[in-house]
């Protein structure tokens, strides 16, 4: 059986690189299962990279230099074929092949294509488009994993909601049909799918069985974007142990929602609100009122579920005034939990495509933490 490793270049900026398993790469373990032998390579955890007949790395704009880096170390030291993909590829396939010089560079989603992608060689930029009817793919391989490492993810998940802790991530849909101007809105992001309620049901009690995991983190960009779908969803978790937090939009529940909502273990969702100023909410289209996020918030509260509220400085155009907006926000609104990220020109956001033609490219990472890690690693080919 041909050998396939899964790369995971470290994002050296991060305070823990290796806080999640990349889903998209176990989703093509999952799709290569007993037909290739896979391995799952996280960077920030090993310096080892086994021989293998293709590497397959994943390309974030968070990782890119990191990525860079070891498609260089790698061509130097073995004639596997390397298969770049990720978003970041899809964003800008002509630019990562040019950039990686890779076998073949993947762009879009890859997981039904990726068994001919291997056996029928195929080089060059290759788009695999979107997956329509995510009901067809595979589950992600999470056998990939190390039970230990899969189970006790580190702390900066923030709080488990099941009484041993052990929580994983799970993606129930993909896309997102707004159009905030901060956000990456390529086709695969924009075009909103979802999987059924039963097929969803059927992984989280997979992962439990196989794992006995019964803590889930939903990283849809939009949980509740199909309303019906997660009725559905809730109805069939109301007879499992299961503890859940996802990520949504104010406008996107209601009270009947989140009461069926809790009965099926939700505990936390975290709201995307950027900014306590309306005028700025406003600038990124977001499409929301802080009248909705106020009200909102009382129902989820009533409904006894905790509230998260994501918050970002520095946007352009954030005056001192509107920080002083989002202070009484928070202030006002009282929400469990609150993260403050600073603005990145995201690749593929309306923002980020006005810089582009001046071919201005960003990616985070500093040059000393580069070289570090370059330095620490003693790289290893077996
Ligand atoms: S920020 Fe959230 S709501 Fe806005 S476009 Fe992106 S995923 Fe959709």
């Amino acid at each position: 059986m041909k050998k396939v490793n899964l790369i995971m270049p470290p994002a050296l900026e991060l305070y823990d690189p290796s806080a999640y398993q990349n889903l998209g790469l176990l989703y093509l373990g999952g799709a290569l299962k007993d037909k290739y032998e896979c391995k799952y390579i996280d960077l920030s955890e090993t310096n080892i990279i086994p021989d293998a007949d293709f590497n397959l790395i994943t390309v974030l704009q968070a990782t890119y230099i990191s990525a860079l880096e070891t498609v260089r170390l790698l061509a130097g030291n073995t004639d596997s074929k390397i298969i770049v993909g990720g978003i970041e590829v899809t964003v800008n396939p002509e630019k990562a092949y040019s950039d990686f010089h890779p076998h073949c560079a993947v762009c879009g989603e890859a997981e039904l294509q990726i068994e001919n992608i291997l056996n029928n060689n195929i080089t060059g930029i290759h788009d695999c488009g979107v997956v329509k009817n995510l009901d067809e793919a595979a589950f992600p391989d999470r056998d990939l994993i190390p039970l230990d490492k899969l189970r006790n993810v580190s702390s900066i998940h923030g709080d488990r909601y099941s009484g041993d802790g052990a929580s994983t991530t799970i993606i129930t849909s993909r896309g997102c049909p707004y159009k905030c101007t901060f956000c990456c809105k390529i086709p695969q992001t924009s075009y909103f799918r979802w999987r059924s309620a039963s097929n969803v049901h059927k992984e989280m009690v997979e992962i439990k069985t196989k794992y006995d995991i019964s803590h889930f983190r939903f990283i849809d960009d939009c949980f509740t974007a199909n309303k019906k779908r997660v009725f559905d969803l809730c109805s069939l978790l109301k007879d499992n142990d299961f503890y859940w937090m996802c990520c949504t939009r104010a406008d996107l529940v209601n009270a009947s929602l989140l009461k069926e909502m809790y009965n099926a273990g939700c505990r936390e969702i975290a709201f995307g609100v950027e900014s306590g100023s309306q005028r700025m909410i406003d600038i990124m289209n977001k499409e929301e009122t802080i009248e909705q996020y106020i009200k909102t918030f009382k129902l989820v509260k009533e409904a006894g579920i905790k509230i998260k509220i994501l918050l970002m400085e520095n946007y352009p155009g954030e005056t001192p005034d509107d920080v002083v907006k989002t202070m009484d926000f928070v202030k006002t609104v009282q929400p469990d939990k609150w993260t403050l990220s600073s603005y990145v020109a995201l690749h593929g956001s309306a923002k980020s495509m006005r810089m582009e033609p001046y071919g201005k490219f960003f990616y985070p990472m500093q040059e000393s933490k580069l070289k570090l890690w370059l330095k620490n690693e003693e790289w290893k080919y077996k």
